[in-house]
């Protein structure tokens, strides 16, 4: 048996690139020659020990947005062929679980075996791997799982046509956010402290850009929309301090979408009449259903999402505790492993 070079995860701030025995693959398993693996947020908590979501198991092989070339498959896989470039869906579901059969396996109680993407090689169930278009690059492609995230996000926002819709954050998850909501016939306002940022946003025609650093966000909201407040709001940080701003921007039957999770934990501040007398409607987006996963890839396939403006990192494996380092430190917008 053959070795694959890996990223491991030893404990907080302990990553070592190691050899371990490459997978076997059976029934309906794809083994992925992993090209690209973009780091996410989540990834950068495990690696900083921040306490979230996830309890890790060291050692532990982190990336879950995938892209490569299918190398093998088990014996029961028919749809994907060696050769294929896909883009893959790490997440196992159940597909027995109480979300997984009412369509919200986003939310799957049963979660299968992650193999992580930040290593040579991957494998996953044939249903969770897509082809992907000889124009679409693995990087582009990386992103599939990002977008599938915001898509799940939108779905819970339901924009109508006209509506004002503003995202709170522009980073790669408020500029993919952003484009999607330019799909809906939106108006929208980005927010950021970061001018970067905020040209990109509107390079990718966001409707009114705002730095709240030097202008006043709710006067400028109110401008736009007559004094009524936005339709939507997308909070597209992890931060409390986004989340209280959204909920004080907020007007009457305001829809608002806690999409960063916050760690470390915390609490906020909330009046309830608040809620009674605006109709207010709060809630939150978490992960990707496989069918959102899908709709994904065939928004990058068709080109009718661009990631390229969004990339702005590369390194190859060898070098990922710099590419942590560069989210860390929110150089840039996305960094992805090349491997
Ligand atoms: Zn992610
Ligand atoms: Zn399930």
């Amino acid at each position: 048996m053959t070795n694959l070079r890996a990223a491991l995860l030893y404990g907080p701030n302990d990553i070592k690139i190691e050899d371990i025995p490459k997978y076997e693959v059976e029934g309906d398993e794809v083994l992925i020659r992993v090209k690209a693996c973009g780091v996410c947020p989540a990834d950068i908590r495990l690696y900083l020990g921040v306490k979230s979501a996830w309890t890790p198991h060291y050692p532990m092989i982190l990336g879950h947005e995938v892209a490569g070339v299918v190398e093998d498959v088990g014996e029961n896989v028919n749809n994907i062929c060696v050769g294929d470039r896909v883009a893959v869906d790490m997440m196992i579901r159940c597909g027995k679980c109480h979300y997984c059969l009412i369509g919200k396996d986003n939310l799957c109680e049963n979660r299968g075996p992650f193999y992580g993407g930040f290593a040579e090689y991957t494998k996953a169930p044939k249903r969770n791997v897509f082809k992907i278009p000889s124009d679409l690059t693995f990087q582009e492609a990386s992103l599939a799982e990002p977008l599938a995230c915001c898509i799940n996000s939108i779905e819970k926002l339901n924009p109508q046509y006209g509506e004002n819709i503003l995202i709170i954050g522009a980073g790669p998850m408020g500029l993919l956010h952003l484009q999607l909501l330019k799909l809906k016939g939106v108006s929208v306002i980005v927010s950021d402290l970061i001018d970067e940022r905020l040209k990109i946003a509107r390079k990718l025609r966001a409707d009114e850009i705002v730095n709240p650093l030097k202008e006043d966000i709710e006067k400028k909201i109110g401008k736009l929309t007559n004094g009524r407040g936005v339709d939507g709001i997308i909070v597209a940080v992890g931060s409390e301090k986004a989340i209280v701003q959204s909920i004080n921007l907020a007007g009457k039957l305001t829809r608002i979408i806690f999409f960063g999770a916050v760690w470390p934990k915390t609490e906020i501040p909330l009046d309830p009449n608040l809620l009674h007398y605006k109709e207010i409607i709060l809630t939150g987006a978490h992960g990707r259903t496989l069918k959102q996963f899908y709709q994904a890839v065939n928004l990058l396939s068709t080109k009718k999402i661009i990631v390229k403006p969004i990339i702005t990192h590369t390194y190859p494996l060898e070098r990922i505790r710099e590419a942590f380092e560069t989210v860390v430190k929110k150089i840039g917008l996305k960094t992805i492993i090349t491997i």
